[in-house]
């Protein structure tokens, strides 16, 4: 019985000391790597381009997974007129509106993960490299790059490790990415 209960008594020390030692290992991070469940019951013909987008911001980033049908954290919407935009609620949380006007005028795919960059935490860079995915329509209808820049996507795996400031996690809405291109007339 002494020898059972020294046992147990080991055993229980054993778990106690691998868990500090875990705890020391591995100190938690400000926010631990994110779900980021997306929702494309409203999004119309742009349900499997916001897939194709969440490939790419999940084949770029760490910190953070973008996730279909496991809850709403973002919302994605088909809509006409008004312009695309997103409305970020919090970092990984909010709403992306595409419009189909500017859809057809631009590269559907790069208006996604543009959008979606804004709720990963990425302002506007209007800036006309079309090697960044944050300059949106600055770089014309003709750039259709839906990749982001290695820049850009380190910045949202470490937003997403809490390194950056609170600023790039607030409530905030994105618009005018994308100008209208004007139809010569006649
Ligand atoms: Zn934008």
């Amino acid at each position: 019985m002494t020898s059972r209960l020294s046992r147990l008594a080991v055993a229980m020390l054993t778990t106690a000391l691998a868990t500090v030692g875990v705890t020391v290992a591995n100190p938690a991070p400000a926010s631990a790597a994110m779900t980021i469940c997306y929702n494309t019951s409203q999004a119309g013909s742009y349900a499997g381009i916001a897939n194709q987008a969440a490939s790419i911001w999940n084949n770029a980033t760490v910190n953070l997974t973008l996730s279909a049908n496991c809850g709403s954290n973002l919302r994605i919407y088909q809509i006409t007129g008004g312009g695309s935009y997103a409305q970020r609620t919090s970092l990984g949380n909010g709403r992306v509106y595409i419009d189909t006007q500017q859809a057809a005028q631009y590269s559907p795919l790069r208006i996604m993960t543009h959008e979606i960059g804004h709720i990963l935490g990425l302002p506007d860079n209007y800036n006309g490299n079309c090697s960044l995915l944050m300059s949106g329509g600055s770089a014309g209808t003709s750039c259709t790059n839906p990749y982001p820049s290695t820049a850009e996507a380190n910045r949202v795996s470490n937003l997403f490790a809490g390194t950056f400031s609170a600023t790039d996690r607030s409530a905030d809405i994105f618009r005018d990415s994308w100008p209208s291109v004007l139809t010569p007339v006649g």
